[in-house]
């Protein structure tokens, strides 16, 4: 039985990151609703069937759980409804679409409705599962106990909001500016060669041949990131040519999740990995990218980057929690918790913008883990081994990367390097 449903999975799930690839990079238009369907009715047929004896059984369980509402037919066809947003923006005027911030609060009164809708068909099927509400099942399917989050969450604002306020308050950052106001806090003129760049990382911490089983697209337009594996051994990456001190983050960012995908040694269900430790190990990995490449001003400067980026994460987690409890008061609690960063808001219907709040919902959280982590991790890694990067390399694989989801975050023991 595990078997038979491990291997059909394995198929389909493989195929849908191949779509995703060639839909966001390669032209493709492939329909993402058919192989959510096909994955639907998989899961559905071995729901309850696959009893639980040991770690690979729970793991079939959880992924079965989770797709069970993300596949569904309804959620799929409204959620890849909202991620073209062609499907809204068609008939504004070409005056707006000009005028950005005019644009996006235009865009964002057109699609609440649906993105209310959807959040309304994810819980009532979360509750039908046996499940307090969609983000409680999120976060259990993912190992995530919502106390302990909710602890880490509100500790990494108390010790990062004030440091966050003077950023904002130094480089003049504007809320509704602020991916293109990140870009002030850069020294200009930078050009870094991020293959270079990439080889002494892998050298220093001991992976050499790790991008052998790689291909990087560079893509042009403000476009951020993103890192997969089509099959094992066999990954892909897009990032932006480095122009910037965050277009380097991200770069740390996505190899983040590389070190994920070709360092661990599992085969079958356990070369997936929950969100909640392929997130926060990519975030964790730009920290320790930093510690390793950069010194001086750009060593400040990208950690006041992610400090500024991860305050606003964990706002954004805390309001994502507040929003499903009440998604009718909306607006207001937007401008509640966005408020304390200090920032002016001028429009609050843009929450319905936010693709955490759609495509990617109860996601944002996992940023902050690795955020949080990664400080404790780096404090133990340089406690242990001092400068030996080849060390805390060693560390990183035979304590983590090595068995993917045989173990999830906490079994691993990162939530106590906090
Ligand atoms: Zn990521």
């Amino acid at each position: 039985m595990l078997n038979t449903f491990k291997n059909e999975y394995l198929k389909l799930y493989r195929e849908s990151k191949e779509q995703q690839w060639d839909n966001y990079f390669e032209g493709g238009n492939h329909d993402l609703g058919i192989l959510d369907n096909k994955i639907y009715e998989l899961v559905n047929k071995y729901s309850n069937k696959i009893e639980i004896l040991d770690r690979e059984s729970q793991v079939a369980n959880l992924i079965i759980i989770r797709e069970k509402v993300d596949r569904n037919q309804e959620v799929s066809k409204l959620r890849n409804y909202i991620d073209d947003l062609e499907n809204y923006g068609a008939d504004i005027s070409e005056e707006i679409k000009k005028d950005d911030y005019r644009y996006r609060s235009v865009m964002a009164n057109k699609m609440k409705k649906d993105v209310l809708q959807l959040m309304k068909i994810r819980n009532a099927l979360a509750i039908e599962n046996g499940y307090d509400s969609y983000p409680d099942l999120i976060l259990e399917t993912n190992g995530v106990d919502y106390k302990e989050l909710n602890i880490l969450l509100h500790n990494y604002l108390e010790k990062n909001l004030h440091k966050a306020i003077e950023i904002i308050k130094k480089y003049n950052i504007i809320f509704e500016n602020w991916f293109d106001d990140l870009d002030k806090i850069d020294r200009k003129n930078k050009d870094y060669d991020s293959n270079m760049l990439i080889e002494k990382l892998l050298n220093s911490s001991g992976f050499p041949r790790l991008m052998e089983k790689v291909e990087i697209k560079y893509v042009e337009d403000g476009f951020s990131g993103y890192a997969t594996e089509l099959e094992p051994n066999n990954m892909r990456m897009a990032v932006e040519p480095i122009k910037s001190l965050d277009s380097l983050r991200t770069l740390f960012h996505e190899l983040g999740h590389v070190m994920n995908y070709g360092l661990n040694k599992e085969e079958g269900l356990f070369r997936i990995l929950p969100f909640s430790l392929d997130e926060s190990m990519a975030v964790i990995f730009e920290y320790i990218a930093s510690v390793l490449l950069l010194n001086g001003e750009d060593k400040i400067r990208i950690q006041e980057l992610m400090t500024l980026e991860y305050t606003r994460c964990a706002i954004s987690a805390i309001y994502e929690f507040d929003l499903w409890k009440h998604p009718n008061r909306a607006e207001e609690l937007f401008e509640y918790h966005y408020k304390k960063l200090g920032v002016e808001i001028k429009d609050t219907s843009i929450w319905a913008l936010d693709s955490f709040r759609s495509i990617d919902p109860v996601y944002i959280h996992n940023y902050v883990m690795g955020a949080s982590m990664a400080e404790g991790l780096i404090r133990y890694l340089k406690i242990s081994y001092e400068n030996d990067y080849e060390s805390w390399g060693k560390w990183l694989y035979s304590n983590i990367y090595y068995d993917g989801w045989k173990r999830d975050f906490r079994e691993k023991g990162l939530i106590l390097l906090q």
